[in-house]
């Protein structure tokens, strides 16, 4: 056997092959690293924001993330959510963090809106260079609109296969 518990005394023993240690040795480690990765990345502009070490106009904050007005508004009140724990983008955000993030965004959504008197609201949130990210931190926008803004956020409808699109969503079922 590899590996072993035993009780003596009242104290709860673990003994292992050495080679098992040193791998589990090393597992321990990479996962302390990661956590520290998640915790907060030097150079990042918004955990800097977020953990208040530059200054932002702060809407709110609690334990998990920071709401502030954008430094370059698209139009009068957009906010952004950042957390404030580094997610890189949504491949990288844990799920439990995914709930709580959209939670907030009602209740700042109606906030804004009740504030702002808006007409309606976007919200975006772009991942990766191709869709035009540009600060490599997740942060989730909120863009109030109101009639004749120039808020520009568009696509030309494509045609859509049945076939292709049955297929397609039986393979991303299964991936979920
Ligand atoms: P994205 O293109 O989705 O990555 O959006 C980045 C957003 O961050 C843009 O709307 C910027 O105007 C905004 N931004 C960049 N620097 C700051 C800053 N120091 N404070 C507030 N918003 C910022
Ligand atoms: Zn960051």
């Amino acid at each position: 056997m590899s590996f072993a518990f035993f009780c003596k005394n009242g104290i709860l023993y673990f003994v292992c092959r050495k080679s098992i240690l040193a791998k589990m040795i090393v597992m321990f480690s990479k996962l302390e690293n990661r956590e520290e990765i998640r915790m907060k990345k030097e150079d990042c502009l918004f955990c800097k924001i977020a953990n208040g070490e530059i200054p932002s106009t702060t809407i709110y904050e609690n334990n998990d993330f920071r709401v502030i007005f954008d430094i370059a508004p698209a139009s009068k009140g957009h906010a952004l959510i950042i957390p404030k724990q580094h997610y890189n983008d949504i491949f990288d955000m844990d799920a439990e963090t995914g709930g709580k993030l959209f939670s907030l965004a009602t209740a700042v959504a109606r906030a804004l809106k009740k504030e702002l008197n808006c007409e309606g609201m976007n919200i975006v949130q772009n991942n990766g260079l191709i869709a035009g990210q540009t600060v490599f931190h997740f942060h989730l926008h909120l863009i109030p609109r109101y009639t004749g803004d120039t808020v520009n956020i568009g696509w030309v409808p494509g045609e859509a296969n049945q076939v292709e699109l049955a297929e397609l969503a039986k393979a991303v079922r299964k991936a979920i």
